[in-house]
């Protein structure tokens, strides 16, 4: 079988589950979106079977959760598409947010037997989705005059609460501080670098996704973020060894060339199992524990690294490509990307649960 495997550490996304707990000062949603953020969705919510609650993006994600049997509260984070998915979201005991006017319309006009719960979403700043801060009392009024609406709890996201010196979070707060002034909900406002950065916007809801897979939002190190602990480990194997003279290209436009003779070794894992094409030369690289470098082009399949310092290295050796000894976000940053899209991205390479 081919080595390339990305290892789930199902403790770890427990740990860091409950760090955001903690962090959020009240509950925390679980957002395992996007397949978990390509940890898996359903064998996350299983291992998180005492979180508060879980946050998808669109109903078919959350409609696979349920039929594996997951009976937590699920929130719909991109709301409702078109009037026909109320009743679903009814039948399945779904959360939804409301980020437009034409959804509440459609709510005060929607056939229910069982209230709502409905999740308010105030564009404080990121100019996404969601309703303007002048309108959101009103339609929050509206909501629950419906008739059709149990709960509303009042939302924001922050655009920039990944820069930790840049005024944007504070501002974005203010905002929204003012739409909600009086009513009386319960309300959500931190993402992972919130819960972890941002202690004065804690609230009654955390959403953590990211720092959920151990990864840090932040591109500096961060006191609050060493807690966290990685949960995917993307693995494989060398699978041939060559040594090259001086002067020598590796692997395709020749992007690499040997400036000493070396020792290359060739890893089963490419671009197609989700590795990103763009890591430069240098990107690091864990062989048997020992960090070295990627050397030359990332093909579709196989990539290429530097063995010439690790002489016990051959073929069959153990290769780290993002996990505890080489952070996924070292890779992401040097390949002028975040961690979400390489987990994301992973395919091909079989989930395997530990
Ligand atoms: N809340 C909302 C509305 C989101 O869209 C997302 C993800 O994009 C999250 C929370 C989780 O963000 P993070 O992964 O940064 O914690």
């Amino acid at each position: 079988m081919r080595p390339a495997q990305a290892l789930i550490d199902l403790a770890a996304l427990r740990h860091n589950y409950q760090l955001a707990r903690e962090l959020s000062g009240g509950r925390a949603l679980a957002v395992i979106k996007a397949n978990a953020y390509g940890h898996g969705a359903v064998v996350c919510a299983e291992a998180l079977s005492d979180a508060d609650g879980f946050a998808v993006a669109c109903i078919e994600e959350a409609l696979e959760l349920r039929a594996a049997g997951i009976r937590q509260p699920i929130l719909l984070l991109e709301g409702f598409f078109t009037a026909d998915e109320l009743p679903l979201i009814e039948q399945h005991q779904l959360s939804t947010v409301v980020h437009s006017d034409w959804q509440v319309q459609a709510i005060e006009q929607a056939s229910l037997s069982t209230p709502l719960q409905v999740w308010l979403k105030i564009d404080s700043g990121m100019h996404r989705v969601g309703v303007a801060p002048i309108e959101a009392a009103g339609l929050y009024q509206r909501l629950l005059a419906s008739g059709r609406v149990g709960k509303v709890v009042l939302m924001t996201h922050f655009a920039r609460a990944d820069e930790l010196d840049c005024p944007r979070t504070v501002e974005q707060h203010k905002v929204f501080l003012n739409a909600v002034a009086g009513l009386k909900a319960e309300v959500s406002l931190a993402n992972s670098p919130s819960l972890l950065g941002w202690p004065q916007v804690r609230n009654d809801w955390g959403r953590a996704g990211i720092m959920l897979y151990g990864a840090t939002p932040f591109s500096a190190p961060h006191a609050v973020a060493e807690r966290l602990k990685p949960v995917m480990r993307l693995q494989s194997k060398i699978i041939a060894v060559r040594e090259l003279p001086v002067g020598e290209p590796v692997g395709y436009a020749g992007r690499f060339v040997t400036a000493r003779k070396t020792r290359v070794g060739v890893v089963a894992m490419g671009y197609a199992d989700g590795y990103p094409r763009h890591a430069p030369d240098g990107t690091p690289v864990a062989v048997d524990g020992q960090r070295t470098r990627l050397i030359g082009r990332v093909s579709m399949d196989m990539l290429t690294v530097d063995l010439t310092d690790l002489p016990s290295a051959g073929v069959g050796s153990a290769v780290e490509l993002w996990g505890t000894q080489v952070l996924a976000s070292e890779v992401a940053s040097l390949a002028d990307s975040i961690p979400y899209q390489l987990f994301c991205n992973v395919r091909r390479a079989p989930l395997v649960y530990q």
